[in-house]
């Protein structure tokens, strides 16, 4: 596409479009994948072809902003980054593949099969953590344990962004639920009077917590996305253990995740979390991780 003018190519592309089935297909998937993934939807649709629509959403997005051309077009997709970037075109959305990992420049898809759970039909919210050892191998060496835990991402201190579950798939990064309602002071008076009886049994509240449907609960193991910084506890013990400072290239490529996964999957910014607001965890674990501003 080098040496084509943007408004040319996208004026070709634009024509290609219109005339295409294949596109019109893809208008109507937009709307079932937004039917799906909102609180509003039914959730009914297979996670597979929810993954396959987020790239419809593409179409869309472009599409509002007049900006169709073939560059998100399905073959080459790290091609497809070079080409935005050539012609201005904004990172919006990230590519997801069938498998449910993401293909984009940005992104080491570094997969371990051991972290991977069931299905994740849904992603509800993501959560932030810090690995609690100093290297990227410290933590890669657990994930290699049958049934460890882990989470979808991990960033190096480096900035690096590796993929290391799919995103089809749930891990064990989350742990037990702490009670939404008690946390945000919106519980019923006689589920505040269960929630308070419960309040030293950690596991049969979060048990508890998982029946609930989300929003009535935090985002779990099973409908949230987890991302790991590498980085250790650096002084005090137990619960109020210091965990060291994420790194200014991490936090650079974690408002970037959060950005572009909360807009692909459809994800609320206000479901994004550090993993110790929503479980019982060392309360300065991702404290200094930031992806708001
Ligand atoms: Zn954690």
């Amino acid at each position: 596409m080098v040496g084509q003018s943007p408004r040319g190519c996208r004026r070709r592309a634009r024509r290609r479009l219109a005339s295409s089935a294949r596109y019109r297909e893809q208008r109507t998937g937009i709307f079932d994948f937004v039917a799906a993934v909102s609180p509003r939807g039914n959730g009914k649709s297979k996670p597979r072809l929810k993954i396959r629509r987020v790239q419809y959403i593409q179409f869309l997005m472009f599409d509002r902003f007049g900006r169709r051309d073939r560059a998100w077009g399905m073959r080459s997709r790290r091609r497809s980054d070079q080409h935005r970037r050539n012609h201005g075109i904004g990172d919006f959305m990230l590519f997801i593949s069938k498998q449910g990992h993401v293909d984009a420049e940005r992104v080491i898809v570094k997969i371990f099969p051991a972290i991977e759970n069931g299905p994740m039909e849904k992603v509800n919210g993501i959560v932030v953590h810090q690995t609690g050892g100093s290297t990227a191998n410290s933590a890669f060496e657990s994930y290699k344990e049958a049934g460890a835990n882990g989470a979808h991402f991990l960033i190096d201190k480096s900035g690096v962004i590796y993929q290391t579950a799919s995103l089809l798939r749930g891990t064990s990064h989350v742990g037990k639920l702490k009670s939404r309602c008690v946390a945000t002071k919106a519980c019923s008076p006689e589920e505040f009077k269960t929630a308070y009886s419960m309040r030293n049994k950690y596991k049969k509240l979060s048990r508890r917590e998982h029946k609930k449907k989300f929003p009535e609960r935090y985002p779990s193991n099973f409908d949230s996305v987890g991302i790991e910084l590498v980085g250790k506890a650096i002084s005090g013990e137990g619960e109020d253990a210091i965990y060291e400072p994420v790194t200014s290239q991490q936090n650079a490529s974690l408002e970037w995740l959060v950005r572009e996964l909360s807009e692909t999957l459809g994800t609320s910014m206000q479901e994004v979390y550090r993993h110790p607001d929503l479980s019982y965890k060392v309360k300065s674990e991702a404290r200094t991780a930031k992806w708001d501003r």
